[in-house]
């Protein structure tokens, strides 16, 4: 067979060798026949159960969560109990046996078709992204029903010298993937998906190579075809050559090593070859995660991404109380053993919608999203302004605030936190009083009027993701248009060291918490530019120290200046590898 090389969306990094296991490729290409009436009742029931298998499925998933497991996955099982249980999916399509005469399958794949469709029609990415849950929850039912639920091979039972399998499919749910841990698979490719789907962030947190958007993938590829996936790149290989494999085979074994060797500097302080000490800080989304960014090494944590706390929410209670914010942050405050947490205050709306928000804007990345919606809300902010403030007295805890532009939000945000100061204060309720202050900047009005902030507030950190978005009017959710993302755009490079330099000048403490700060390739750039505090994904940690360690700021600072006096790619490119080999 030739070979051949499909590209995709990278999401989780790493290579992958091994031979296709293809999951259900067409589960709702299904049998479509008609039934007599007196067999109506039995392919209900038929129907009934398979749905009633698929809950008991999902509940064992629950009950049998790792401690370990990432946090957000219970909630991903929670949203599927929830699609099982909704009536567009438990009801509908028995009513469509009953009236329609049609056999279980075709009355389970007609409505979820129907229910696809209507889905194609939501304006919000976020929403749209939905879609693919009532999916997978239907081709769980009709694999029940149709008994090709296709399980790879346990980890147990692999023998040696078995080559791994790669998990290619349409699409897969998080559901899925946690009960591959214990699979023996290394890697997976999905036709669906961008950066921001469910799958994508598991896959992220689990730490398995994995390209998702790779258009028919599951179509081209054949069960047990070789594969590579190369994560880091967005690169899949169909039938390498016997060169091709022994080259990313190598390169495979070399990124073993380095993982190892990694695991040895987790006690070496963040120090560069010149003496100059470096702040390394975890980006997490629940408290749970504290346990990984310690791992890491991590000196505190430089985003709490406080939103993931309002999402996913039981019905009827579309807020986290006070009390149940106040227990989270607390939690990690104490898990982070004095180091100190950085708190984002709820950053909702785009990718990011939560039920208590509505949905009207045509722009919602430009709308009435995180602080533009919470000063419109008051009480919910002074809500969770109280619950972080009250957390404050067990630990350090700095407050900070996204998507900030104007002096205006600033203002009314600072007044909103004296406001919950002033009734902790009445109610006798002990906080930080010097509780620390800062901003976002990652809209390019902030970067360019940075007087305004330096004025008012404590610190500042740089979120590279939609700074760049912004900058360069890019939707960081679109794939169509995710070419032209570029981080070493030269606008992005003045705005980052704009901001660095002015920031450092006025005695500002300064950070950068975006994708960017995780991403080995630009850590000696950013050094160069005179960061010293990086925030990122627990994972990305060690090898950011490694860079760290390796570097010295007297060869690299006058390379970085030179890069920004350089315009075109390819002369950015230049000095970006140069930089690489100081
Ligand atoms: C950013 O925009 O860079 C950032 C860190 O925040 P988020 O990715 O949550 O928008
Ligand atoms: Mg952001």
């Amino acid at each position: 067979m030739t070979s051949f090389t499909l590209h995709g969306i990278p999401v989780s990094r790493g290579i992958a060798i091994g031979r296709a296991h293809i999951l259900s490729p067409a589960a709702l290409d299904v049998q479509h026949y008609l039934i007599a009436a007196d067999q109506v009742e039995t392919e209900v029931q038929r129907l009934q159960s398979a749905i009633a298998t698929v809950h008991t499925e999902l509940q064992t998933l629950w009950s049998e969560l790792p401690k370990d497991a990432p946090a957000e996955l219970g909630a991903f099982i929670d949203v599927h109990v929830l699609i099982l249980s909704d009536p567009m999916l438990s009801e509908i399509p028995l009513d469509i046996i009953r009236t329609r005469h049609y056999n279980a399958e075709w009355a389970l794949a007609t409505q979820i078709e129907e229910l696809s469709a209507q889905f194609d029609e939501v304006e919000d990415a976020y929403l749209r992204e939905r879609k693919a849950d009532i999916e997978q929850v239907g081709e769980r039912v009709l694999k029940v029903l149709t008994g090709t639920a296709n399980l790879l091979p346990r980890i147990d039972e692999v023998s040696e010298g078995t080559p791994a399998m790669i998990v290619v499919a349409r699409d897969i749910s998080p559901a899925d993937m946690l009960q591959f841990r214990d699979r023996a698979f290394s890697g997976f490719i999905t036709d669906l998906g961008g950066q921001n789907s469910h799958t994508a962030i598991v896959a992220r947190s689990l730490d398995i190579p994995a390209t998702v958007g790779v258009s028919n993938a599951s179509t081209l590829v054949k069960q047990n075809d070789w594969l590579i996936i190369d994560g880091d790149a967005g690169v899949v290989v169909v039938a390498p050559s016997p060169l091709v494999l022994e080259q990313y085979r190598e390169k495979h074994a070399r990124q073993v090593r380095d993982r190892k060797k990694l695991g040895k500097i987790r006690k070496t302080p963040s120090v560069t070859r010149d003496g100059t000490p470096i702040t390394l800080l975890a980006n997490i989304e629940f408290p749970d995660d504290c346990p990984q960014a310690l791992e890491g090494g991590a000196h505190g944590v430089g985003l709490f991404r406080s939103e993931f706390l309002f999402m996913n929410r039981p019905e009827g209670a579309p807020l986290p109380s006070e009390e149940e914010q106040f227990i989270s942050y607390k939690q990690a405050v104490i898990a982070m053993k004095g180091r100190p947490v950085t708190i984002r205050t709820l950053d909702s709306g785009a990718d990011k919608p939560i039920d208590f928000m509505e949905h009207s804007s045509l722009n919602p990345a430009l709308g009435r999203r995180a602080i533009r919606f919470c000063l419109s809300e008051p009480q919910m902010f002074l809500t969770q302004l109280r619950a972080i403030l009250r957390a404050s007295a067990f630990g350090s805890i700095k407050l900070l605030i996204p998507m900030l532009a104007h002096a205006s939000e600033i203002e009314q945000t600072l007044a909103l936190i004296e406001q919950a100061k002033t009734q902790l204060r009445k109610e006798k309720i002990k906080f930080d009083e010097a509780l620390p202050i800062g901003a976002m900047i990652e809209i390019p009005a902030a970067a360019l009027a940075l007087p305004l902030f330096i004025k008012r507030l404590n610190f500042l950190s740089i979120g590279t993701n939609d700074l760049i978005q912004y900058t360069l009017a890019i939707d960081r959710v679109d794939h169509e248009v995710a070419h032209l993302y570029n981080p070493l755009h030269p606008a992005i490079l003045f705005l980052l060291s704009h901001t660095i330099g002015t920031a450092i000048k006025a005695g500002l403490p300064i950070s950068v918490c975006g994708e960017m700060a995780g991403d080995i390739k630009m850590t000696r750039l950013l050094l160069g530019m005179g960061l010293r505090e990086f925030s990122m994904h627990p994972a990305q940690l060690l090898a950011v120290k490694n860079e760290i360690i390796n570097s010295d700021l007297g060869l690299i600072e006058p390379v970085t200046r030179k890069l920004l006096r350089t315009y075109e790619p390819r002369a950015i490119n230049e000095v970006i590898e140069k930089l690489q080999q100081l």
